[in-house]
């Protein structure tokens, strides 16, 4: 008898393919095992066996494999269930699910490049045979493909010892440049432990009385860190050295004398004092009360979501939970969206878990992401807690006890593209019940969707809705900036009252952060005689114009030119600008406070290395006295100083086509909102608007989310959106204009002969044309009791039957499941 196994590959091919292996093969594969394979005339995959079994393949012949990656399952059964279920859910390959899941290094294949890594020492000694000429070969080579190796070397079985260069870390693969993630890091120091003892003191002390700066220097480390402590907590060497007056040398010398101990310590962005942040984090009333609700809604139910207010120490809740699910030596997942796993939260969750934290960021670099999977497969001590964006929920968990989902309304939590399009937060929910692990989905401004899942007891609800220390909510203030218009109480953009308001926090020396939603200086460039604007060669955009590099920018495809003096369509000077950006916000500023440090945070500003947490943290040393920002300065961070934060005009965001506009533009508003007046003066949040009776800026006024969630939800059965109806979006795309025309007409119309009323389109997008490629979109809505399984089907044989259509082959679809 024959055996064979099933192999994924990462590929976007429905299938599994068979191939053929040796009876010892068989009885040595696992499901979950890496195996190299050929792959049609003469590449190579790595795939993960999904089957071990003894049936032939019906249509083709099965090949034999190359080789065996693996000793034991890298991926567990836990995920390959997973991957089966992100595969139907979100309508693609199990092959792409994998490419999503496993880190670049674990999949090598015939085309992967390999080079030999920077910057470090290759003891020749440590190498094994096969390992020795490969590095050999790379020495003369920069970088080659495996193939190249497998010709070079003569054998096929190249693939393990790359490997193991690369988990050595002399070697890399597909080396993409990743901006390290660094935490910040601070000097301390402390008094040497033997000088805990009161004897050893006074005689140092006595010592010290012919070196009196360093004797002040000891004194003044005592001073800082509590009398009774004498020394023994750590202090910033900064700190020590400003408030005892001493040089850098003077403290420097202590240190060489074993008197001081040195420490390099990850500081938290915000200073709080590490004695209150230990271990014994006591919860007040409300706190307690809604940890209590939770751990009872856990009991009859697997998801609950915690509705708490900005500010109101949702953080502390998690970190309760996540005690009790390590001590009962589970694993616990913290997701968060990218943008909020900062140093801050990092700092906060390592000062109560210390060592047991392992952070999963996207700019971690590759073989920094191998470690991270090879840890939790492991089961590693030092993996018990991954706080990650994301991608985590791939990991090779199989004990989790815990899912939180922080931020849970997020849209970062949506993958786009590539596949597989999924939602993390849906995928962690259907992650807990496979794993029987509970889900807390947490949100101060919760999405529709979560909120009617509890709504309707689909999930336990817990409020909390109280802020930490009592301090207050923000004062929320609305400017009808039509009204100021008309009394000519504007300068540029801003309002009488927003300046006044900025005056006062300033002269408070208080910070102010104001919000505007789109970058770059003004949108767009207009002819004031022709009307012409310059459009993006590749994409039907219009350029926007950036005041900093004076280029005029395409924010789909990165073309830029030079800003224009004259109309490119009449030669007309005369050329204005129109709409307002974050630069022209900044820009105005200056003119305004010329005294005053102004930052700029963007895509723009944060994209150099760690340009997001320069400005982050020169805003939280005060060294910037107004933050202009994108929605970036919404997201969970904690400033102490910040007393004003301004919207600069919300009907951009009321007023974008899509139908979770509205609710979109609450969670922004409230979310900036958050971040005025977190300690315990009040602070004061100005809306600046056209529309001040708009039924969502009333509703953010007065904080009211149940009546934004009531309203809206009306809204979504009306027009028969989510949560009542399900949406996939179907895209073609491709450089011929008509065939993308034609093609979508045919699909509209099969789908409709199957759906009738419930397919909306074709249509093109509001920008149809990217990088030189064509856009229509197509919209299926389900209602409540439509099988959504079968609809996927009949949706997939509908495709099938579109792509054998020849006059259509240079027209891709991209399926999108839960498209918002
Ligand atoms: P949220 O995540 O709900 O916006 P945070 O968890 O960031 O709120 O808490 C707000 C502030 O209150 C933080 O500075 C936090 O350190 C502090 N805080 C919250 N709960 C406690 C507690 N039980 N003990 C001490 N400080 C707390
Ligand atoms: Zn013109
Ligand atoms: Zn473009």
């Amino acid at each position: 008898m024959p055996f064979f196994i099933n192999v994924i590959l990462p590929l976007p091919l429905e299938k599994h393919f068979t191939y053929n292996v040796s009876k010892e093969e068989a009885q040595f594969l696992k499901p979950g095992m890496r195996v190299a394979v050929p792959f049609g005339k003469s590449k190579i995959y790595t795939g993960i066996v999904s089957e071990v079994h003894q049936r032939p393949p019906e249509v083709y012949e099965a090949k034999p494999i190359e080789q065996i990656l693996d000793k034991t399952p890298l991926v567990t059964a836990g995920q390959l269930k997973m991957w089966s279920w992100v595969a139907s859910y979100y309508m693609c390959s199990e092959g792409e699910v994998l490419r999503a899941a496993l880190p670049g290094p674990f999949l090598l294949e015939s085309e992967t490049i390999v080079q030999l890594a920077k910057d470090v020492e290759i003891d020749d000694d440590a190498l094994s045979d096969d390992e020795f000429l490969l590095v050999e070969a790379l020495q003369t080579k920069s970088s080659l493909k495996i193939n190249e190796i497998i010709q070079l070397l003569d054998r096929k079985t190249v693939l393990p010892i790359i490997n193991s260069l690369v988990e050595k870390k002399l070697a890399v693969v597909n080396q993409e440049i990743y901006e390290q993630y660094k935490p910040k890091v601070e000097r301390f120091v402390k008094l040497h432990d033997r000088y805990l003892e009161e004897a050893a003191m006074h005689e140092l002390l006595d010592d010290l009385n012919r070196a009196p700066k360093q004797r002040e220097v000891i004194f003044t480390l005592f001073g800082i860190s509590a009398k009774s402590a004498k020394g023994k907590y750590s202090v910033k060497v900064s700190e020590l050295a400003r408030k005892s007056g001493a040089s850098a040398s003077v403290i420097k010398s202590l240190i060489d004398k074993g008197v001081l101990e040195e420490l390099k310590l990850e500081i938290s962005r915000f200073s709080f004092d590490l004695e209150n942040h230990g271990k014994n984090l006591q919860l007040n009333e409300y706190q307690e009360k809604a940890l209590q609700e939770i751990k009872s809604s856990f009991e009859s139910q697997d998801v609950c979501l915690l509705h708490g207010i900005t500010s109101s120490g949702k953080t502390e809740i998690y970190v309760k939970l996540i005690e009790k699910a390590i001590s009962q030596g589970k694993q616990v997942l913290y997701l968060l969206p990218e943008i909020a796993l900062t140093a801050q939260l990092i700092a906060r969750l390592q000062n109560y878990f210390g060592e047991q934290v392992l952070i999963f960021h996207s700019r971690y670099s590759v073989n920094e992401r191998v470690e991270v999977y090879q840890s939790v497969l492991q089961n590693k001590e030092t993996a018990r807690i991954v706080i990650g964006v994301r991608s985590s929920i791939f990991l090779p968990f199989h004990d989790l006890g815990l899912v939180i989902v922080d931020e849970e309304h997020e849209s970062t939590f949506k993958q786009y593209d590539p596949a597989p399009r999924y939602h993390a937060r849906d995928t962690a929910v259907v992650l807990g019940k496979l794993q029987d692990a509970k889900v807390l989905l947490g949100s101060a401004t919760p999405s529709l969707e979560s909120y009617f899942n509890a709504d309707h007891s689909k999930y336990g609800l817990v409020n909390l809705a109280r802020r930490y220390g009592d301090v207050l909510l923000p004062e929320i203030e609305i400017v009808d900036i039509k009204e100021k218009h008309r009394k000519k109480r504007m300068t540029g953009h801003f309002s009488d009252r927003l300046l006044e308001e900025i005056k006062e926090t300033l002269k408070n020396k208080e910070q102010v952060i104001l919000f505007q939603n789109r970058r770059g200086f003004s949108p767009i460039l207009e002819c004031n005689t022709c009307g012409h604007s310059p459009q993006c060669p590749n994409c039907d955009v219009s350029l926007t114009y950036h005041s900093h590099s004076n280029q005029l920018r395409c924010h789909y495809c990165g073309y830029h030119m030079a800003m224009q003096q004259k109309c490119m369509a009449c030669d007309s000077p005369e050329l204005s600008t129109k709409g307002l950006g974050t630069e022209q916000v900044e820009t105005e500023l200056k003119a305004l406070f010329p005294d005053h440090k102004i930052g700029r945070m963007d895509l723009d500003t944060t994209r150099g290395k760690q340009g997001y947490e320069k400005i982050i943290s020169a805003f939280e040393e005060e060294k910037i006295d107004i933050l202009v920002g994108t929605q970036m300065v919404t997201k969970g961070l904690d400033f102490r100083n910040v007393r004003l934060v301004g919207i600069m005009n919300a009907d951009t965001l009321l007023n974008f086509p899509d139908f979770r506009a509205h609710e979109r533009s609450f969670q922004l508003m409230l979310q900036v909102a958050g971040r005025a007046g977190r300690t315990q003066k009040r602070g004061l949040v100005l809306i600046q608007t056209f529309n001040p009776h708009h039924q969502i800026v009333q509703q953010v006024s007065t904080n009211s989310y149940h009546e934004m969630y009531k309203e809206q939800l009306e809204e979504r059965r009306n027009y028969k959106y989510p949560p009542f109806y399900r949406l996939i979006k179907i895209s073609l795309k491709g450089r011929d204009y008509s065939r993308v025309n034609e093609g979508a007409d045919w699909l509209a119309l099969s789908l409709k002969n199957t759906f009738r009323e419930h397919v909306l389109g074709p249509e093109f997008p509001p920008v149809a044309r990217i990088r030189n490629e064509y856009y229509k979109n197509i919209l299926v809505k389900i209602p409540q009791g439509q099988s959504l399984s079968k609809t996927k089907k009949l949706i997939g044989r509908i495709l099938q039957s579109f792509k054998a259509i020849g006059a259509y082959r240079g027209v891709k679809t991209v399926i999108n499941v839960d498209p918002y």
